[in-house]
């Protein structure tokens, strides 16, 4: 990863960055830059990617670089998933809905799923074919996900679907929703199931809004309705009703990783960008880089950044490992969120009013960094889940 821009922290190449892995950033920054990046404004005004582009990504490897091979995936780890993440950031091409896909809706499938389900949905998501989603906030449940109403009852060998939920990505594109769902409420968390919709397959679901969001755009989030959708009682992930709860827990650190991945590599981007900057603007005869101010500025930042480099480097070689707990995972989520937002504000305050022109990526990463302190289960919650542990 010689060029990109976190080698704007002069670290030593981490031990999880394999050759493949590092292959594959550079394969995927190129196709960012080369095939999404000219398309980009395009998609940010239409508040929506193509599904030309998913399909692209799946030609290019993209799409499931972490399922096995045997169902259409490239046999690779989180490794593989974070040098793409990493790519679409660097790249900035933040609103590409891949993260989500690859390493939060796909690993249900293949952790969970059937030898049937995963001959099914994986290869058809390699491909981009099938676009990935999970629906679990609802308009009255978001951080409390044991209020989840969404109900899903038996029908002979079918489930009936009736609810709604909100601020779904990838809503408006997905084919492949998994659905929180009660099946026993009368049992709380306990009474949880997820259930697949195959959305070309039902009838009953309708998309509502588009939703009008400050930052990410070009992410699709959407609210969706499940009106008496019918869907195979085989679409239920897991041997069991009611082990949904058990399975979003245990999902929940690659998830919160995952957002890791976005924060550390958009705050290196974020100080790439602006170190360039200030080293070219000038005021009062000399370069911006020449005050003290922003020499100290950025001599804070880049130890920030270095030191949330390091704990997220940690933090991958944990999970592939088999070893990052959710506690360390909650950590690396919400300090590497924080963070983000504080490289991405200070750095624009040194381009001045030119910070603040949409022309400028900096101005977007502002706005697409603020998401990253509320989903995925808020700051808020990533603290309460610490103090538990205490
Ligand atoms: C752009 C975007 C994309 C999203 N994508 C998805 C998706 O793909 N799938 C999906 O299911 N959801 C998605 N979400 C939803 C997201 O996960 C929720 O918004 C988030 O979990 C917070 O829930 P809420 O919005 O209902 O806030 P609330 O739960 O109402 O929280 C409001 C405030 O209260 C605080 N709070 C709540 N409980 C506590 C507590 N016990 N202690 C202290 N403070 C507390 C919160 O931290 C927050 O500051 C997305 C959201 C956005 C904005």
């Amino acid at each position: 990863m010689a060029t990109d821009p976190a080698s704007v922290l002069e670290l030593p190449k981490p031990r999880w960055v394999s050759d493949d892995v590092a292959m594959l950033y550079d394969m995927a920054a190129r196709f960012l830059t080369e095939e999404i990046a000219p398309k980009y404004e395009e998609f940010e005004k239409a508040e929506i990617f193509d599904r030309a582009s998913w399909r692209k990504a799946g030609e290019n490897g993209l799409l499931c670089a972490s399922m096995p091979e045997e169902y259409g995936g490239s046999g690779g780890t989180f490794a593989h998933e974070s040098a793409i993440i990493e790519a679409i950031s660097h790249v900035g091409v933040d609103g590409f809905g891949i993260a989500l896909h690859n390493s939060i809706v796909a690993p249900y499938i293949l952790h969970y799923g059937s030898e049937e389900q995963k001959k099914k949905w994986l290869p058809r998501m390699a491909s981009g074919e099938l676009i990935g989603a999970i629906a679990m906030t609802e308009p009255g449940a978001g951080s409390d996900l044991q209020g989840v109403k969404t109900r899903a009852e038996r029908d002979g060998n079918h489930y009936r679907i009736n609810g709604s939920k909100t601020f779904i990505t990838n809503g408006q594109l997905a084919n492949l929703i998994i659905v929180v769902t009660k099946t026993d409420p009368a049992r709380g968390a306990k009474g949880t199931s997820l259930i697949v919709v195959e959305t070309d397959e039902v009838t009953g679901f309708e998309r509502g809004r588009n939703l009008d969001k400050i930052g990410l755009k070009s992410n699709d989030t959407s609210e969706l309705f499940f009106n008496d959708v019918r869907v195979p009682t085989s679409n239920l992930l897991g041997h069991d009703e009611g082990q949904g709860f058990v399975q979003l827990m245990q999902q929940l650190p690659q998830e919160r990783l995952q957002i890791g991945t976005t924060a550390i590599a958009m705050a290196e981007r974020a100080l790439a960008l602006t170190i360039d900057y200030v080293k070219d603007r000038k005021a009062f005869g000399k370069a911006i880089i020449d005050f003290q101010n922003t020499q100290f500025t950025l001599a804070e930042l880049k130890t920030e950044t270095t030191v949330g480099r390091v704990f997220y480097n940690n933090c991958v070689e944990r999970h592939i490992n088999g070893g990052l707990d959710p506690v360390t995972a909650s950590m690396a989520k919400y300090w590497l969120s924080d963070l983000q937002g504080k490289v991405v504000d200070q750095c624009l305050q040194l381009f001045g009013g030119y910070g603040y022109m949409n022309e400028y990526p900096i101005a977007r990463m502002y706005r697409d960094a603020r998401v990253q302190r509320i989903y995925g289960g808020t700051n808020e919650i990533m603290k309460l889940l610490i103090g538990r542990s205490l």
